[in-house]
């Protein structure tokens, strides 16, 4: 069956706001490294990684090789009832790399249920429904996590359990404090929120929730310290801080092996999912032991910390940690960000160049500067064409987003670059 006819009988059954990439979208059938390969035969090299889910790239024998011995044993899973041999050692390991003194972890099965379970641990702990979150944030699909972002494209209902006030610092390079330098541009958003805190809230507020990279808002990276500044004035209330860290954990950003260090502040919890399972479902949240356990009644995720899961997951964190992955990031970022940088300079068609580590966004933009949703949507087009898988996002959906596998080599940086530069040429030789 050929894909068009695969989109046909997608589109028939499937709902329609499940969004597809391409005019003509791609089945991925076979993948190896960071290079997939679709049912046509077509190889691309993945700068996406499955929106950040295959943190380390594909067909890795070492994740392979743990996953499959689970799955030889018989045992895909019975229940969280029973004792979980890699579920308690990776909630070790992970309630040691979170940095949170006393540090409780909770496996579930995506972000969406982590951040979940993070917002109803803080209202209960706080006794308060009042959160905070950003402007052009994205926290998930459920009820909650759909109620506080901040995006009205990802808000597809209104009917939220918790009551949402947003505060600035999201999208610097468009929100109302553009152009402030970095010093001023913290000290307006630490103005704001307790303006926001002062005007819309009862003050009794349970936490923020934020990314410390926006993801879907489009790669955007605030001044280091801005948390700081906010945790200042949270502290000033108990508020409690959430980092949403399912696009930023894991090393990613190359700097930090959590995005919130960039801040030198340590959060009360932490959620995380995508790139943990290098493609397998799990996510989580590590929390201080105190919030962890604010709430008496029982709570089980069915498939939350199951056995092939966890095994996948182990083998994951275990992977990068010995192949400093984090410090690979931070090199091939670098490359990236300097020869997209330089590819922007002079360039009209790109009004920003941002990100941290193998997190980078590139935002296409019109003559006079208003956001170009259509130079990104021919962008994408473009690198496909040239066997270039990258993303998109942003609230004007007009920004590219790159964040290939933690293990990307020196040529396959340069060959990525090459691609995107003759990409952005025909866009641009296409609008004259
Ligand atoms: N938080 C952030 C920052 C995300 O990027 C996402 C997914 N894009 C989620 C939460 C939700 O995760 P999931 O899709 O696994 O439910």
């Amino acid at each position: 069956m050929s894909e068009s006819e695969l989109l046909a009988r997608h589109r028939a059954v499937l709902p329609d706001w499940l969004a597809l990439y391409y005019d003509e979208p791609i089945e991925i059938v076979r993948a190896r490294g960071r290079r997939v390969t679709d049912s046509a035969g077509v190889t691309y090299l993945d700068f996406f990684a499955g929106i950040l889910t295959n943190a380390i790239g594909y067909d890795i024998a070492e994740i392979s090789d743990a996953i499959r011995s689970q799955v030889d044993s018989g045992v895909l899973h019975t229940s969280t009832l029973y004792l979980i041999r890699k579920q308690v050692e990776l909630a070790e390991q992970i309630a040691q790399l979170s940095g949170i003194p006393d540090a409780k972890v909770f496996l579930t099965n995506s972000g969406t249920e982590a951040n979940e379970t993070a917002l109803m641990l803080a209202t209960q702990y706080r006794r308060s429904h009042q959160v905070l979150a950003m402007r052009n944030s994205y926290h998930g699909r459920a009820f909650a996590t759909i109620g506080i972002t901040g995006n009205r494209g990802w808000s597809a209902s209104a009917l939220s359990p918790v009551k949402v006030s947003y505060v600035h610092g999201g999208y610097r390079y468009r929100d109302a404090f553009r152009g402030l330098s970095d010093a001023d541009y913290v000290r307006a958003c630490a103005d704001d929120l307790r303006d926001v805190l002062q005007t819309t809230t009862s003050g009794d507020v349970a936490a923020l929730i934020a990314e410390p990279i926006q993801g879907v808002g489009g790669f955007n990276v605030p001044p280091d310290g801005l948390f700081a500044a906010f945790k200042e004035v949270l502290d000033s209330y108990g508020i409690l801080l959430i980092s949403d860290e399912v696009q930023t954990g894991w090393g990613r950003t190359g700097e930090h092996f959590w995005g919130i260090q960039a801040h030198g502040v340590t959060p009360d919890a932490m959620t995380f999912a995508k790139g943990l399972g290098n493609g397998l479902a799990i996510g989580g949240l590590v929390a201080r032991g105190e919030l962890m356990d604010a709430i008496s009644a029982n709570s089980i995720s069915t498939f939350g910390g199951n056995p092939v899961s966890t095994a996948g997951a182990k083998a994951t964190l275990d992977y990068l940690l010995s192949h400093d992955l984090q410090g690979n990031a931070a090199k091939q970022g670098t490359r990236l960000l300097t020869g997209l940088r330089d590819l922007a300079e002079g360039n009209d068609i790109v009004g920003d160049v941002r990100g941290k580590g193998l997190m980078i966004g590139v935002e296409f933009v019109e003559p006079d500067g208003a956001p170009s949703p259509e130079a990104a949507r021919l962008l994408l087009e473009e690198t496909r064409a040239r066997g270039l898988l990258v993303g998109k996002g942003g609230l004007h959906n007009n920004v590219i987003r790159l964040a290939p596998p933690m293990t990307l080599t020196d040529e396959e940086t340069g060959e990525g670059l090459d691609i995107l530069r003759e990409s952005v040429a025909a866009v641009r030789e296409g609008r004259k």
